[in-house]
């Protein structure tokens, strides 16, 4: 980190960062916005627009981050903003049921067939630890595999990412999970069936569920390999256990279908946040009707939530979705491919080893020659080539994922205009990265 310098000062978001940490843990209230892993000054955002985000500098920048996914339609979409101060006027929670839920519910069962049934949360992490919950509850069974690399919020039975070989017992990631709440995770490598194959045989009738994200980007994006979803569907029906795909980032996002759209491999269960919450806290989980029964009230395993199926949040969700018809995607993945055969383009001139690897719209850089199909090659990268990269992209304008781990978004209003833009900004952020030399 100390041969990079940041020469373009942020001095009022600075300065807000120090008040920040004064109050709120490092000064902030969800770790990668703080910039640790690229180093310098945290950007406060005050506002958006479409492809763009304004710093309390007054700097503006076009957005690959989109929030991590939700913006989808950009910032301030109208139909979006509409539909959140209609809501508003009528009232902001009432804490019985409401329209906007069900419609909001009505518009996810209508897209995705193996949900027939949805409960809405407020966050993707309330959303997998329930769908977890409903998994052990039906099955009567305690045991949970999950994949290397792959995030499903922070929840504790799924922080554990560490673990060695295959069956090894998941690790507590974190101080404040205990070994009891993690014990019973197994974590294997990604894309690697015969070691799920090798778990289930070594834990008959012990294991609940297996929960994968659907093709996952919190490891930077690393797509399942051919048959890899459909494999995994297949041990659980042998073993009887619940096969979870968390379309927490890529449901609604990479097609109207999500990942389901794409492999049309059916889960039991599916949990999904982020682009249908429209850019409040609306997330869901849902699958098939027999498991979902399952839930309280209608079942003995409970979930609940003062602000679940918020009215406000519910009516962001239910206009984002609606705009999402098939030409959205098309400009989504347009946008997409424009800016990933920009950013090949460049690294390439400069002779800068990368792989761009790409799940439906998105898409994100790996600094290595050899291929990611996992979360221990996708550690192998140089990321320090992603810190100089991150930088030079600032500067000049266009904001990236501060994370090398992380995958890249774009919307419907990434036009010409902040294509453009980022052309212009590549050049430079290749041949910083080019010359960057590990810390
Ligand atoms: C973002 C994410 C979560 C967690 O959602 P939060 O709303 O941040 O709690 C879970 N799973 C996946 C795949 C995610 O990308």
């Amino acid at each position: 980190m100390a041969c990079v310098s940041y020469p373009f000062e942020a001095p009022v978001s600075q300065s807000l960062f120090d008040r920040a940490a004064v109050v709120t843990p490092g000064g902030v209230n969800s770790p990668v916005r703080a910039f640790r892993a690229v180093g310098g000054t945290p950007r406060f955002m005050v506002s958006g627009t479409g492809p763009y985000l304004t710093d309390a500098d007054g700097r503006e920048y076009v957005d690959l981050v989109c929030s991590w996914g939700p913006m989808i339609l950009g910032h301030s979409h109208p139909a979006v903003n509409e539909a959140v101060l209609a809501a508003v006027s009528r009232g902001t929670s009432f804490g019985t049921p409401g329209e906007g839920e069900v419609e909001l519910a009505e518009e996810i069962v209508a897209r995705i067939a193996p949900a027939q049934q949805v409960r809405l949360v407020s966050s993707g992490t309330e959303a997998t630890m329930s769908a977890i919950r409903l998994a052990r509850g039906f099955t009567g069974r305690a045991k949970v595999i999950k994949f290397a690399g792959c995030y499903h919020g922070h929840v504790d039975a799924l922080l554990a990412a560490a673990g060695s070989g295959v069956a090894t017992f998941g690790l507590p990631d974190t101080p404040g999970v205990t070994g009891a709440q993690a014990g019973e995770t197994l974590v294997l490598p990604y894309n690697d069936l015969a070691a799920v194959r090798d778990a289930f045989a070594a834990h008959p009738g012990e294991i609940a569920c297996v929960i994968t994200e659907a093709s996952p980007g919190n490891m930077g994006v690393v797509p399942p390999r051919e048959g890899f979803n459909a494999g995994l569907k297949a041990l659980c029906q042998e073993n009887g256990a619940l096969f979870i795909s968390d379309e927490v980032m890529t449901g609604f996002r990479v097609s109207k279908q999500g990942w389901y759209g794409i492999d049309g491999v059916s889960p039991d269960l599916m949990t999904f946040g982020k682009v249908m919450g429209g850019g409040f806290p609306a997330a869901a989980f849902g699958g098939r009707a027999d498991v979902m029964a399952y839930l309280a009230p209608a079942g003995p395993v409970y979930q609940a939530g003062t602000l679940s199926g918020n009215p406000v949040a519910t009516a962001a969700g239910v206009a984002q979705l609606r705009q999402l018809d098939d030409a959205a995607y098309e400009k989504v993945d347009a946008a997409s491919a424009a800016v990933r055969s920009l950013v090949t383009e460049a690294l390439g001139k400069e002779g800068v080893a990368h792989r761009l690897q790409t799940a439906g719209n998105m898409f994100s850089v790996f600094f290595t020659d050899q291929d990611v199909t996992d979360y221990a090659s996708a550690k192998a990268q140089e990321s320090f080539r992603f810190t100089a990269f991150f930088h030079s992209m600032l500067e000049q304008g266009v904001y990236l994922p501060p994370s090398a781990f992380e995958s890249w978004f774009v919307s419907t209003a990434h036009d010409d205009r902040a294509i453009e833009r980022i052309a212009a900004a590549l050049p430079a952020a290749a041949r910083a990265a080019a010359g960057a030399v590990a810390a």
